[in-house]
């Protein structure tokens, strides 16, 4: 295997007890959501701090997606879907905020299959950056640099005007996290975006993720510990209540904290394997 895709073992952020430095980005403060009459989560309260990897574990349907989606309103597409409570990006109300493009702009969002639209892989890139109005130079940077941060830029320079389906799995995802860093988002929300690819192109996701962590704050849902232990700072631990069925947070701490030494004792049971 080359080299380069080994990923740096998390940075210990220290004893636990002490404050991180950074800034909270994003606020999640008693936040409930339904779809419909379905509550899906219910009084979630946790904090994403700037320049950090936060992961997001968990059985399935306990709400993880859901979670994620609050952060930049995708569940606006939703019919019924409705927030209760505050999620703050800054200082701004995301919940209510009538900036909704500038807010998936500055929040931007990775799926589980990579989806690169139907065009190639420059359009791909520049497609958030002409849809801003931004001038041909300003684009052309723009795409340039962030296939470069992605690694596409070695493998695909002299093939841009290809179409992205040519491109590997792998590759079409690093294409639709560059399509997602075109634009100059702070935050990168990202849905198992693993879960469908090789175990190599797994590892130079999460190398990437390490590196994009220096300018980004990322949230990732993951169902594999191993990476949530490799990529992540931070770990939300969610749950899917047993009697009225709605997803909730359980422990939220330092990812060494989660697997080492968690406070709860279902996030013992889960972290060791124990059901999920
Ligand atoms: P996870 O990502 O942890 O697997 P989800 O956030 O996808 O969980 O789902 C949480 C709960 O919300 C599940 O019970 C799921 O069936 C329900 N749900 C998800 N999306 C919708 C939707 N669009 N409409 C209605 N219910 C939904
Ligand atoms: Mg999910």
């Amino acid at each position: 295997m080359d080299s380069s895709v080994r990923v740096a073992p998390a940075p210990r952020l220290g004893d636990p007890s002490t404050a991180d430095e950074t800034p909270v980005k994003l606020r999640a403060k008693d936040l409930t959501f339904f779809y419909g009459s379905f509550l899906a989560l219910k009084d979630i309260t946790l904090e994403i701090r700037a320049n950090r990897v936060t992961a997001i574990i968990g059985p399935s349907g306990c709400g993880k997606s859901t979670l994620l989606q609050t952060f930049n309103r995708m569940y606006d597409l939703v019919p019924g879907a409705k927030a209760r409570g505050s999620i703050r990006l800054n200082t701004e109300e995301v919940t209510t905020t009538p900036r909704i493009y500038d807010l998936r702009r500055r929040i931007g969002m990775v799926f589980q299959r990579p989806n690169p639209f139907p065009m190639s892989i420059y359009d791909n890139v520049a497609f958030g950056p002409r849809l801003l109005g931004w001038p041909a130079e300003r684009i052309a940077k723009g795409v340039a640099d962030s296939l470069r941060i992605t690694g596409l830029w070695d493998e695909v320079s002299d093939r841009l005007h290809r179409s992205a389906a040519s491109l590997s799995g792998g590759q079409q995802q690093r294409l639709c996290i560059a399509r997602c860093l075109a634009v100059g988002p702070e935050v990168i929300l990202m849905d198992e975006p693993c879960s469908a690819l090789d175990p190599i192109s797994t590892l130079r996701i999460e190398e990437l993720i390490r590196k994009l962590r220096d300018r980004y704050t990322i949230v990732i849902v993951t169902h594999n510990m191993q990476q949530a232990k490799r990529v992540s700072d931070y770990t939300a631990f969610m749950l899917i209540e047993p009697f009225l069925r709605h997803g909730e947070l359980i422990e939220f701490d330092r990812t060494d904290a989660i697997f080492n030494h968690p406070s709860d004792p279902r996030t013992r049971d889960y972290v060791d394997g124990k059901f999920g």
